[in-house]
């Protein structure tokens, strides 16, 4: 009796066995095929000093995490995920570990060196568990219903430059803020910026100020200054962008392009006004970062009107094609 059951014990395992079998390697085969179709990013994290190798598609989620808030519309992740994808396989292409600046690594997560990545561990940090479920799951839905797509001018793929805000003002032709002129980055309008705070009003110590641009923004160009009792201009606008920023400003008895004033006072955008008052300098800019290329509070705006990550991408990138991974 015990034997008989034993058999019948080893028949049911190896009926299920035999059944599971097809499912088992069907499984095991297809992981493989799509491990051989996606290519890995050697990611070098500052925090860890570590480099870990990411599936792209993961590698593009974490991406997408960093650079926009999460409670965008999806359209606009979307749109966000084809320029993180794009600008990798970019990257990759172009033989990435030889340009990332970290032996061994394709990029890193740092956005000053390229653009942010953040772990899942982060994201739950960021957000706190609750929010992360609902935040990771749209996010990745928004990798995976673009998965494998990206941007292409004239069959090549792009630098998909974006910002956070033009400030509604439009974007900027890359030939105005960085002397290169990108036939994919050219000014356009952007009609639904849904920046919430275009205008910010910060103080700087006039001390600090001249020190960082070695100047002295007391000395005031424009005849008169401003009315009796109102601060000072302190710089005169002698040239504006095709999107009417700033571009050259004179700034006490010397002449700068705006974007090296950005740089130098840490402002927020080259869209900027100073004035001294007092012992302060008072700034106050328009918008957040370059004004390059994809405006992110912009591609908000588009979704929110109903406009999809093709019209979208399309919109802010010249001339280009949404075209699968692969695909001419
Ligand atoms: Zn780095
Ligand atoms: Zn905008």
């Amino acid at each position: 009796m015990p034997i008989r059951k034993l058999c019948i014990g080893f028949t049911l395992i190896l009926i299920a066995v035999l059944l599971a079998l097809p499912y088992l390697t069907d499984r095991l085969s297809s992981v493989r095929i799509e491990e051989e179709k996606e290519p890995v990013v050697r990611l070098y994290v500052h925090g860890t000093g570590e480099i870990v190798r990411l599936p792209l598609e993961d590698y593009v989620t974490g991406v997408v995490a960093a650079e926009m808030p999460a409670e965008f519309p999806a359209e606009a992740l979307k749109a966000q995920a084809v320029a993180a994808r794009t600008y990798i396989l970019k990257r990759l292409k172009a033989g990435g570990v030889a340009n990332s600046g970290h032996p061994g690594a394709d990029v890193c997560d740092d956005h000053r060196h390229g653009q942010a990545w953040i772990s899942p561990e982060e994201m739950k940090k960021r957000w706190g568990t609750f929010n992360y479920y609902r935040y990771y799951y749209k996010i990745r839905q928004a990798v995976d219903d673009t998965r494998g797509l990206v941007i292409t001018y004239e069959g090549q793929l792009i630098d998909p430059i974006y910002h956070a805000s033009c400030g509604g003002k439009g974007t900027e032709n890359a030939g105005e803020v960085w002397k290169v002129d990108v036939p994919y980055l050219q000014g356009v309008p952007c009609p639904y910026c849904a920046d919430p705070q275009p205008v910010r009003m910060a103080a700087i110590p006039l001390e600090q100020a001249n020190r960082a641009l070695k100047t002295n923004l007391a000395v005031v160009p424009v005849s008169g200054g401003g009315r009796k009792g109102s601060p000072a201009p302190a710089m005169q606008v002698l040239e504006y962008t095709g999107a009417g920023r700033p571009k050259t400003v004179q700034l006490g008895e010397k002449t700068y392009a705006a974007t090296v004033v950005r740089d130098l006072l840490d402002l927020r955008s080259a869209d900027f006004t100073l004035k001294v008052n007092g012992g302060q300098v008072e700034v106050t800019t328009r918008g957040y970062g370059h004004a390059v290329g994809m405006c992110q509070y912009g591609a908000k705006g588009f979704a929110q009107h109903g406009y999809d990550f093709k019209q979208i991408l399309k919109h802010y990138y010249t001339g280009v094609e949404i075209t699968r991974l692969g695909e001419k």
